[in-house]
């Protein structure tokens, strides 16, 4: 066996850091990918990237033995930042890494309080929506060119790590803009967490009750969209949630998701139920399985009226009354997330007609 290679420079992981973070910020400081650095500890050159996920549940030990040795660490510390250490299933963490939010927030912490950017491991989790520190929504987007999922950890001139987006090369940061207090999501999803970290039958009615929302409707759409919620920038999903919809969805698509899935569960404890009673007769059936229930629903339910697809043209006169707007002509002055509800809105008054 060919002998460990030494780091020079190996930053020390924090407590509740993400393993995966841990390698890239390692990384950052020789301007390389942690696949770069294994291979050059390790004196080899293998070209089969595994998974980033894989990172986080790692399935044997060696590499992070490697990585011990390298930095001088104690295997342990390290086998501590794994998902794997927390004692949860696998499929109770978002399986693509550009799906998982961070807070902005907190990484302005990190700065002021003088260390690198880091990945909290709970932001790993489905169910991590909001932040419970600062009781803002997790990000995947950049507050500058609202971009997603292209956050990258780059070593600063002063020498410390800072996670930058890709697109516009601005570091990640809360400050471009005032954040929404989501502190009534932030419960909800506390609430389903609890239940998926407890494990066992709980769990796998989240699951269930995941699929049956992300599960298509004779119409094409799944009920998810079709429920009355507000969706992520007033849209419609274009993107297909899969098997296991929580642990694929970016996390605006999650946070419907997951309220969705409390009034469906813990309806108790919500304030006032929000789906209806025939949306709950689908669920109990689809829960009963294995027969696609959801088919018979009777085509009158709330849900879906409101799926009424309406001409091409139509449509193009919509989109033509919005970019005329007076709305429309006020749009450049906002930001981020502002700018994404202005034009959500603007989407939704053409649709009501109002
Ligand atoms: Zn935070
Ligand atoms: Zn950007």
């Amino acid at each position: 066996m060919r002998p460990v290679r030494l780091l020079a420079i190996a930053p020390r992981p924090f407590e509740d850091e993400l393993l995966s973070c841990w390698h890239w910020r390692v990384a950052s400081h020789y301007s390389s990918s942690p696949r770069q650095v294994e291979n050059w500890i390790s004196g080899s050159s293998r070209v089969s990237a595994p998974h980033l996920f894989n990172h986080d549940i790692p399935t044997d030990q060696s590499a992070t033995r490697l990585w011990a040795l390298a930095c001088r660490l104690r295997q342990g510390d390290l086998e501590r930042l794994s998902l794997r250490a927390t004692g949860r299933s696998r499929a109770s963490f978002v399986s693509d890494p550009g799906h998982r939010g961070v807070c902005p927030a907190c990484l302005d912490e990190d700065a002021e309080q003088g260390r690198d950017h880091y990945c909290r491991r709970s932001w790993a989790r489905v169910e991590a929506v909001v932040c419970p520190q600062h009781k803002t929504g997790l990000e995947i987007n950049c507050g500058g060119c609202f971009r997603t999922g292209l956050f990258q950890f780059r070593s600063t001139p002063a020498g410390v790590v800072r996670l930058f987006c890709r697109e516009c090369d601005a570091v990640v940061s809360a400050r471009r803009f005032q954040r929404r207090n989501q502190t009534d999501l932030l419960q909800v999803a506390s609430l389903v967490g609890e239940a998926i970290g407890k494990g066992g039958s709980g769990f796998e009615r989240i699951e269930v009750a995941s699929r049956f929302l992300w599960s298509p409707r004779p119409e094409g759409m799944p009920y998810i969209a079709a429920l009355g919620f507000p969706l992520p920038y007033g849209q419609r999903p274009s993107i297909t949630a899969g098997a296991a919809p929580l642990a694929s969805l970016p996390p605006a698509w999650r946070a419907v998701t997951i309220t969705a899935i409390a009034d469906l569960l813990f309806q108790e404890t919500a304030k006032k139920a929000l789906l209806s009673s025939s949306v709950r007769e689908a669920f109990r059936q689809f829960e009963c399985g294995p027969v696609p229930a959801y088919h018979q629903v009777p085509p009158q339910t709330r849900a879906a009226s409101v799926l009424n697809l309406r001409a091409e043209t139509e449509y193009r006169q919509l989109a033509r009354g919005i970019v005329e707007s007076e709305g429309w002509k006020s749009l450049p002055s906002k930001a981020g997330r502002a700018r994404n509800r202005v034009i959500g809105k603007l989407m939704l008054r053409a649709l009501n007609g109002g």
